[in-house]
């Protein structure tokens, strides 16, 4: 067990990427609290989550609210006695052509995505560089690197990610905190289920791989991120695409 008497917190742990995240941390013996928009969705995987052997519990936290994201810390710590990883997953997108977008559109994609990721990694930071140790993971998406008509909310939000990433990488370095950024192409959950199937065909002939993405191949780099093995890499910005931005 490479995890054994950790704590992670996932957010957007109710579904996709998010889920198989906490199931893999939980596989190696870490303890999960997993968020989600409302407690019900995030206790969802809770069953799947302590057959595993571990504990779980889910917290409803808009990850958009400061003062949400510090009372939920302070409870995870009070309840688990330690926060050790931080995977900040929750995501959402507005896609739309920009002179369509909204303000709202723009607001919401940012408050969610960078936000939200800048609002648990400065709560989490506090006590990772007490205990001189931690881990925390950004899941970005390769539309950070290159952008994508249609969505430049989820782009600037994701790329903005990545420098955030490099930033609390160099800040708490020095009290043995890594933070590493990962870049998923198209993984096959929720998020890309509305895509038209012809447009999944067309994807799939691009993709050197030849398949769409799964939640688990995020899922294993997270685990390695957050791992002893992963233990001098810090600021990096890794891409799991089966090759499609080569
Ligand atoms: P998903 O299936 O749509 O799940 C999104 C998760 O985020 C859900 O657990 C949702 O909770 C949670 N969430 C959304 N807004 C939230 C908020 N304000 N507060 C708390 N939780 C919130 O998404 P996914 O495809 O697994 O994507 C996960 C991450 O990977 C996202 O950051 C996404 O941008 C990124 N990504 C995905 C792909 C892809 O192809 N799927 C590619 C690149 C990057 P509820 O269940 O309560 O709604």
């Amino acid at each position: 067990m490479k995890l054994s008497n950790q704590t992670a917190i996932v957010t957007g742990a109710s579904r996709g990427i998010g889920k198989a995240i906490a199931l893999a941390l939980a596989g190696e013996g870490c303890n999960i609290a997993g968020v989600a928009r409302s407690e019900a969705s995030a206790n969802a995987i809770a069953g799947e989550v302590t057959a595993l052997g571990v504990r779980y519990t889910g917290y409803g936290v808009d990850i958009a609210s400061a003062s949400a994201v510090n009372a939920c810390v302070d409870e995870v710590q009070r309840q688990f006695g330690g926060i050790h990883i931080l995977v900040n997953n929750a995501g959402i997108t507005r896609d739309t052509l920009l002179l369509r977008m909204s303000d709202e559109d723009w607001d919401a994609v940012l408050q969610t995505n960078l936000k939200g990721a800048f609002n648990w990694t400065r709560a989490v930071a506090r006590i990772m560089m007490k205990a001189r140790q931690g881990r925390i993971i950004n899941i970005s998406s390769v539309i950070g690197l290159h952008g994508n008509a249609g969505q430049a909310n989820y782009a600037a939000a994701k790329a903005g990610l990545i420098g955030l990433t490099k930033s609390v990488a160099k800040e708490l370095a020095s009290r043995n905190i890594n933070c590493n950024a990962i870049c998923p192409g198209f993984i096959q959950t929720d998020m890309t289920g509305a895509l038209a199937d012809e447009l999944k065909q067309r994807l799939q002939e691009q993709i050197p791989l030849k398949r769409l993405g799964e939640p688990g191949d995020v899922a294993a780099l997270a685990l390695f991120l957050s791992s002893a093995e992963a233990g001098y890499l810090t600021g990096q910005v890794l891409t799991v695409d089966g090759g499609l931005f080569i």
